[in-house]
């Protein structure tokens, strides 16, 4: 298996990392849609969302208290971000890494393309 975003996590291949600990890694998106956009991720790979066990449970706490943390870190906590996580084609999932997008910095339109 080749998933390029293990390859981040584990520092195989260059990203801008703006944090990471024992299960997490976020790091710049390399396309950014907005002034702050962010990817959030676990070290464990987990292709999508359907694929979360209940053993996940806690690794999905800990991926929102990092996105929390950077959104502070980032000064766009008091105006507000968006959240995504895309699953499957019809949202658009180009990356089968399971992965929180951290967007801000401008207003978000509702509702999404
Ligand atoms: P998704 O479409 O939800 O699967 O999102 C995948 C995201 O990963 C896109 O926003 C891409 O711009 C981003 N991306 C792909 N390759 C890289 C990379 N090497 N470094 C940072 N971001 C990446
Ligand atoms: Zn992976």
């Amino acid at each position: 298996m080749d998933c390029i975003f293990c390859r981040i996590a584990e520092k195989r291949l260059p990203a801008k990392i703006v944090y990471e600990d024992d299960s997490v890694v976020a790091f710049e998106d390399i396309n950014p849609q907005a002034p702050v956009h962010v990817l959030v991720i676990p070290r464990k790979h987990i292709p999508t969302s359907l694929d979360l066990e209940e053993e996940d449970n806690v690794l999905v706490g800990r991926l929102f208290q990092a996105a929390n943390r950077i959104a502070r870190q980032k000064g766009i906590a008091d105006r507000g971000f968006r959240i995504v996580t895309n699953c499957n084609k019809d949202a658009g999932q180009t990356v089968f890494h399971i992965h929180i997008h951290l967007m801000g910095g401008r207003p978000m339109g509702w509702p999404p393309g």
